[in-house]
Parts: C-alpha cells; structure tokens; sequence
C-alpha cells in the first residue's frame, strides 16, 4: 500500500492530486515506492504565506507562557508517537531503526520542550539614560519565517527550525526534502492536535524550486536552510533580493584529532562515532581523523577491530548499525569517492563496497570504510562524502595538526581526545569550527548553540542563540523631560 505526501497549510492537508508535480518516495533500503510526493505550486507557497499572515499577529499578542505551553504539548504528543514516528523517518532515510528511536524523535522533542519552557523568559532590557530618559528593548518576532531541510534528518531540523521560531512569535513555513516528505508532515499533525492554531505552522512539498520560491518570496522575513554549500549560496542570493535574515546550516568535512595522550578505547569509539552513525550521512561528522603517529598503530588495529562488527542491514532491524543511504544517485557518488580513494593511493582499511548480499541487493548499502595513510591533498581529505568513509591521517606535534585541519573551507565541526586539560582548551580555541567537542563527538544537546564558521554556514540553531536569530530588538526611547531643540522658538 503507497501512500500521499501532500503539502499541509493552513491547518489542513491540500487536496490529493495537487496542482504540482509529483515524484516517487523511494525506500532506501528497498527501493519500493512509499507514495507520491505531491509537490506544491507557487500558488500554494502564496496560500501558506497569506495563511501565516493571517494567524501570526495573534500568535505573537500571545504570553510566552501560552505559546510554551502548545509547544510542550506537541512534545508529548511526539513522545507519545515515538514508535510510530521513528519508522516513519526509517522508511525515508534508511537510517537504524535504534538511532531514529534513541536520537531523531527524542531531539524533536526536546527541542520543542526546551523553546516550549523558554517562549515565557524573553524579556527586554531596560538601559537607564541619566535622569531625563531611558531606554527599553522589544524583542519581536520577525513575521512569516521559512524553513528548508536536509534528507538526514528530516524530524529534528524540521523541530530545530519551527519551535524557537514559533516561540519567539512567528509563523514557519517549512518544506522538507522531496526525498523525505513524511515527519515534517507529521509534525503539522502533532501541532494541530497540541491545539496551535491554523497556518503558524505549514508544510510546502517539493524540490529545489518550492525551496527557492520560499527564499525569494518577498512577504518571508527570514529563510533557515540546512542543505550543502551549493545550496546555501543560492539561497542567500535569492534571500539578499528581499534583504531576509538568513541562518545556514551547510555542510562539513570536520576533523577529529586523536592525542597521543587520549584514552584509546574512547577516541576509537569517538571516531566510530565520529563517521558510522546515520551511514555517515550526518553534517557535523568528524571524517578527517587525525592520531598522533605514536598511536597510530594501536588505533587503527582497535578501529578495524570495531567497524569490522558493526551490522550493516534492514534499517527495520534493532540489531543494525549501518542502514541505507539515501539514494541510488548518493550511493554511486559514496563509491565513486571510495574509488578515488583507492586510485590516490589511500589504503583501504577495512570495507569499501556496496554490500548486495540477500535482500540488501535492493536497497542503497555500503560498508563501513576506513582509509588509512590518507595525505592532506587527497580527494577523499578534501571533500564532504556524506557516507560511511572514515580518513585516517597521523601528525606529530599540536600547531601542525591545528593548522591542517584549519586548512579547509569548512568550519562546521571538530573533535579533540587528550587527557591533558590545558591542551583541550587551547586546541578547542584554534580549531575553526562552530562546534568542537572535547573527548566526545557529534552529541548535539539543545542547549547548545549549533552551526558553521567559514562555508559551513552563518548563525546558530539550539540554545539561547536561536531566539535572537527569530527576532528583532526594538530599541525604545523615552524622553522624560522637554524636547531640547536647538532651532528658534
Ligand atoms: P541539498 O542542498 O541538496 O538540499 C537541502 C534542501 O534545499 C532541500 O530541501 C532542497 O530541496 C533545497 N534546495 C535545493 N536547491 C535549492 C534552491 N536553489 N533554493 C532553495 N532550496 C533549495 O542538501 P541535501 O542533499 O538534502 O543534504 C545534504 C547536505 O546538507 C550536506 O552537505 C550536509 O552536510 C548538509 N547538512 C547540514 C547540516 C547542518 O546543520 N549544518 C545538517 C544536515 C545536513
């Protein structure tokens, strides 16, 4: 049985055939048809738009404890489906069913929870301007705000971009993947059972185009894309037409640097981490793996040791680590790069092919993959593979190794594992990236502001800082006294 992915706006499913394209939803661990994505026309991002107009106002009269509190209830309701959510995102991404479960649906709501509990703390400031005037800040909500997402993670950005916005006082209008339309349409679900009311939060199907109609269209304020760097650039120049706030969560090739002091077991888990979860489609991933040579020998041994038993199969199947990637077209350029790899002179380590065997025969399956003795100008070194391939480098002292894994246009991410302290921080300090984790890897709590430096991307997701990013600060000024006017009376 297939199923219909059609937009939702308004508060409502669209009518099923829309006016649009369509386009198969695939299973990536199948290759069976879900159902058809029926893609939304620029009318309909017209009719999303007016929709959002139309509630934002009295969304945004609203307390902030009102808001919350329909936000906490979606987050019940997520946790409530959690079941059923996670194989929904499953069936799209090909992703482990123990990940979506542990990880997509449980980040969701967290994060409507967390921008749920914070929506009634927003406050001004009060800047005391002597004794005949004072000033205070209004932060407001930008207006009709629009969100455009990854195939990776379809729940949680689709989450990350609607609840700070919807909690500073927004409306969002997000279009998922055309390779992963189910979660985000739940989501609308969720919200209008929590009670949030009709068109503050709408889903527009469809490909780049909807995406660009989005970026462009001069009633949005404010555009939040997380996608490549391809994408990005397009987005911001379509934004820059209207002048939008932009956030741009593009991607990575992050490094993760092994200290000949760190606890073995702990970095060899930390790059596993770092490159096998969600098949190694994930943006942060740490896939430049730098070892102090000293340790080289003994973390290599342990890491093919543990990628050797990692289970690459059915998505559906609690027991698999490793699911499908998400698509024929993804799988091939994966392969490709792993070619390039072997033909630069990289040494295949452990895996490297497409796994065909049984069922996998069907679907999009590669093996977990490291490289060894990889060189800095390598293809594999340089550019994002957004698959399951691990670059194994090795450096002997602390300024040669920050500056190579500086030496990219990327600055999403990194990782350090030492035991010495002082060397943390430091290493932490120097590393270009907008997130670095210190004896851990790709652990992305809400708390914590998420986002790149350099061509990884502009402004953060998570924490306190995505509250600015939904909002303006009004300064107003009060004049207590009379109007001290220089001109003749
Ligand atoms: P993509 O850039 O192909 O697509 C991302 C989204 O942008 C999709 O919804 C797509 O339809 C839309 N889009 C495409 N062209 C557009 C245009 N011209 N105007 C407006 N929208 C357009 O990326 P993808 O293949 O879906 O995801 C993989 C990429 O995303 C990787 O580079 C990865 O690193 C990155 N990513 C980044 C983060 C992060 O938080 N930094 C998270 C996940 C993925």
């Amino acid at each position: 049985m297939t199923t219909d992915y059609p937009s939702h706006i308004a508060g409502a499913r669209t009518a099923v055939p829309g006016a649009g394209d369509r386009s198969d939803n695939v299973n990536p661990a199948t290759g069976a048809v879900l159902g058809t994505i029926h893609h939304a026309t620029t009318a309909d991002v017209d009719a999303a738009v007016a929709a959002a107009q139309a509630a934002q106002p009295a969304w945004a009269a609203l307390t902030g404890a009102a808001r919350g509190r329909i936000l906490k209830r979606t987050a019940d309701i997520l946790r409530r489906d959690t079941a059923a959510l996670a194989r929904l995102e499953v069936l799209d991404t090909g992703k482990p069913i123990s990940e979506a479960l542990a990880v997509d649906v449980s980040s969701a709501a967290d994060c409507l929870e967390f921008f749920g509990g914070l929506a009634a703390a927003v406050q001004g400031e009060h800047i005391p301007l002597g004794s005949s005037a004072f000033a205070y800040t209004r932060r407001e909500p930008l207006g009709v705000c629009a969100g455009i997402g990854a195939w990776n993670y379809p729940l949680q950005i689709a989450a990350w971009k609607a609840a700070p916005a919807l909690a500073m006082g927004n409306a969002m209008i997000f279009k998922p993947s055309d390779m992963t339309p189910a979660t985000a349409l739940a989501l609308a679900e969720a919200f209008a059972e929590a009670g949030l009311p009709a068109g503050l939060y709408s889903v527009v199907q469809g490909d780049g185009r909807i995406g660009a109609a989005l970026a462009t269209h001069p009633d949005i304020a404010k555009v939040s894309v997380t996608g490549s760097v391809p994408t990005g650039h397009k987005v911001m120049a379509g934004a820059a037409e209207t002048l939008k706030h932009v956030t741009m969560e593009l991607g990575g090739k992050s490094a993760l640097i092994v200290f000949e002091d760190a606890d073995l077991e702990n970095a060899v888990a930390a790059a596993l981490m770092a490159n096998f979860y969600t098949q190694g489609e994930v943006c942060t991933n740490g896939t430049r793996v730098f070892v102090a040579e000293a340790l080289h020998d003994r973390f290599l041994a342990r890491l093919v040791e543990r990628t050797a038993k990692l289970v690459v199969g059915d998505p559906l199947d609690p027991a698999t680590h490793v699911g499908a990637l998400i698509s024929a077209a993804h799988m091939d350029k994966v392969l490709g790069f792993i070619e390039t790899g072997t033909r630069e002179g990289a040494e295949l380590a452990i895996g490297g092919k497409r796994r065909t065997d049984g069922a996998l025969a069907a679907g999009n399956f590669v093996e977990p993959t490291v490289f060894a003795r990889c060189r800095d100008g390598m293809t594999i070194v340089g550019e994002e593979i957004f698959g399951p391939v691990l670059s194994l480098l090795t450096f002997r002292e602390e300024a040669e190794v920050v500056a190579r894994a500086n030496a990219t246009p990327f600055g999403l991410a990194a990782g350090l594992m030492t035991r010495d302290l002082a060397r943390a921080h430091r290493v932490a300090a120097a590393l270009e990236a907008g997130v670095v984790w210190v004896n851990d890897y790709n652990l992305t709590p809400i708390e914590m502001p998420f986002g790149g430096v350099k061509r990884s991307g502009i402004g953060r997701e998570n924490g306190l800082a995505a509250l600015d990013a939904y909002s303006e600060r009004k300064s107003v000024y009060v004049s207590l006294g009379d109007v001290d006017c220089p001109y003749p009376t």
